[in-house]
């Protein structure tokens, strides 16, 4: 059929997966089309995701700090909010990036269309093409013939089906919008972004309900690094309800009602000016006319990749979120690059020993590798060192020792296969146990480092340290 652009390369979505892909498979010499429908280069991670709730989160915690500092002998006034300034700052943030993004691709002749993207067969897709703030219909199409193409159409925010239709409802995007300030609110979902989300709304002057399905907080995590975590943080909050379900919210005048069902629940529905969904994330992969191209996608959205990225068709590639778990913006970089480097014929693969996650509230909470609950489930026999922070001088010096740093070796190999950190800004701490698990480092590798001191990140080489005097037959 006939095209309106040709291109070797089209990648469908701009966000950390498909600007990586694009960039990446642009410097690799391909002629490369990006469609995105939204007027911003960037995705969920830089428009409302990772980055705004890094900005916001960023002013909570000088902001907590700031309080604390009276117990120091150091005493602020009140904190002054004001929300239009917050916001502006925010969207300073974002906007700095989203341009330097749009700026790159033009350096590198990536051409940007702007439109919803739909397979027409395997070597077409159809952009309806948009304008606009948001993703605004202007009637126009373009059709697009691709030689290879990378799928990088990212997730959305699931939506409970019980719960109506209502302004005062909203996911992370509506909250990082920071319209209003409510008084009460409820977070369905003790996941990180839930509570992430909590953290800056908390700070700002809310009170705040958790409610969570499972039996804790922050799955995924090993329950010693929550635990410290929880400590700090349950003055933050009016209830934390695990095991608990949302069931039913009535959209009333005065608030949502919302009823509950399990352990934490209340005996009586409770009235919210603010319910946060953050209840997790569905890949886009029936949205994209997938089937048109012979793209296999299953029930829930995810398509299914090999270790070079490639779908079920041999030049269709598909990366980031909408590829599966965990769904993490470094992931979808890696994953782009090594999608653009195989299908520009190099022997690229995703092989990663680790990927990091990381809570960025206060204190954050960061682990990489295997943790110990994984370690117990797959029946991997492993040693683990814990280094307190209140043996760290500079955590205590920071007034916030609460933390603890934890490596976790194989006990046969000694190497290190995991690593978690509880305490302020652990999320910039754990890179040197990414690095550390990739490298295969044993004990006194890491041990026989030198750390600068006084710092927190010292407490990685006295973990290993500790590790060392536990091992009596090191190889
Ligand atoms: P996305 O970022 O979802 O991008 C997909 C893009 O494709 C979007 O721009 C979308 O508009 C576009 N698109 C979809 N369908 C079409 C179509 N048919 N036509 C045209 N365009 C289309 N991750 C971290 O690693 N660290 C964090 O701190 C972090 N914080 C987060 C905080 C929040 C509140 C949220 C919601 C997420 C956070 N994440 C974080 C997750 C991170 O944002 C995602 O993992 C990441 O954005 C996934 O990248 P992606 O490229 O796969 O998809």
């Amino acid at each position: 059929g006939g095209a309106d652009l040709e291109c070797e390369m089209l990648v469908l979505g701009a966000g950390p997966g498909g600007y990586s892909a694009a960039f990446r498979a642009a410097d690799l010499g391909m002629k490369t089309v990006l469609v995105e429908r939204y007027a911003t280069l960037g995705g969920v991670c830089l428009n409302v995701g990772c980055i705004p709730s890094k900005a916001l989160l960023h002013v909570a915690a000088v902001t907590d700090a700031a309080n604390a500092m009276a117990d120091h002998g150091i005493a602020f006034g009140k904190p002054k909010i004001d929300l239009d300034k917050l916001r502006g700052w925010k969207e300073k943030v974002v906007g700095k990036l989203t341009g330097g993004l749009a700026g790159m691709a033009k350096a590198r002749k990536v051409e940007v269309v702007r439109g919803v993207g739909t397979f027409l067969d395997p070597h077409h897709l159809e952009v309806a093409l948009t304008g606009g703030d948001g993703q605004e219909p202007t009637g126009a199409k373009q059709v697009i013939k691709f030689g290879k193409c990378i799928i990088a159409a990212g997730s959305q925010s699931v939506k409970l089906p019980f719960i109506p239709d209502d302004p005062r409802v909203v996911d992370s995007t509506g909250a990082l919008k920071l319209t209003t300030i409510p008084k009460r609110m409820l977070v369905i979902g003790g996941g990180i972004i839930g509570l992430e989300m909590a953290t800056v709304y908390s700070t700002l002057g809310t009170r705040i309900d958790v409610v969570e399905m499972l039996d804790g907080l922050m799955a995924g995590a090993d329950r010693d690094l929550v635990k410290v975590w929880e400590k700090v943080n349950q003055p933050r909050f009016d209830k934390v309800m695990l095991n608990t379900r949302t069931t039913a919210v009535k959209a009333q005048k005065n608030g949502l009602k919302v009823s509950f069902e399990g352990e934490g629940a209340p005996a009586e529905p409770q009235l919210y000016d603010m319910i946060l969904q953050a209840v997790g994330r569905s890949p886009n992969g029936h949205k994209i006319g997938a089937e048109n191209a012979g793209v296999a996608v299953d029930e829930r959205g995810f398509i299914a990749t090999d270790k070079q990225m490639r779908t079920n068709v041999g030049h269709i590639f598909a990366i980031g979120d909408i590829v599966g778990q965990p769904m993490l913006a470094h992931k979808a970089v890696h994953e782009a690059h090594v999608a653009a480097e195989a299908a520009a014929g190099h022997k690229s693969f995703f092989d990663a020993r680790q990927i990091p996650s990381v809570a960025y509230t206060d204190p954050e909470v960061a682990w990489a590798g295997k943790t110990e609950a994984e370690c117990k489930a797959e029946g991997i026999k492993y040693g683990k060192a814990v280094f307190p922070w209140a043996a760290s001088g500079r955590a205590i010096a920071n007034g916030r020792d609460e933390g603890f740093t934890k490596l976790i070796f194989d006990e046969e190999t000694h190497r290190i296969i995991g690593g978690a950190i509880v305490g302020t800004q652990a999320g910039d701490l754990i890179g040197e146990l990414c690095l550390a698990i990739e490298m295969g480092c044993d004990p006194v590798d890491i041990g026989k480092t030198i750390h600068p001191h006084p710092t927190l990140g010292e407490s990685v080489g006295m973990a290993a340290e500790l590790f060392e005097g536990v091992c009596t037959d090191l190889p």
